[in-house]
């Protein structure tokens, strides 16, 4: 899945509010993502690059790396109740039904 990825909030605040326009109510919002913050960095251990997976399993050097860079490692998604998620491509997508969901 191909998720927007932000390194600031204010970043991600913006593309949430630009984000289905219609919707009234649950509204999407700006998520921190631990997820891409274990990633945010390159891994120590098998040099896989700054976002991409690890070759193989996660390997946990990784996180502590992450922590040592401090808040440059810090890393948003855009979400939207329930199950919305803001790709790369500006789409939203529902994880629930596996589907792009209509703006
Ligand atoms: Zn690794």
């Amino acid at each position: 899945m191909n998720e927007a990825v932000f390194t600031s909030f204010a970043d991600a605040r913006r593309a949430a509010d630009a984000a289905m326009p219609r919707r009234r109510r649950n509204r999407p919002y700006p998520l921190a993502s631990g997820w891409h913050w274990g990633r945010a960095v390159p891994c120590p251990e098998c040099s896989a690059a700054e976002g991409a997976d690890c070759a193989g399993r996660y390997h946990r050097a990784r996180e502590d790396a992450a922590r040592a860079a401090g808040r440059s490692a810090d890393r948003w998604i855009v979400c939207a109740p329930s199950n919305l998620v803001l790709l790369a491509d500006g789409t939203m997508y529902d994880h629930a039904r596996k589907a792009t969901v209509r703006q």
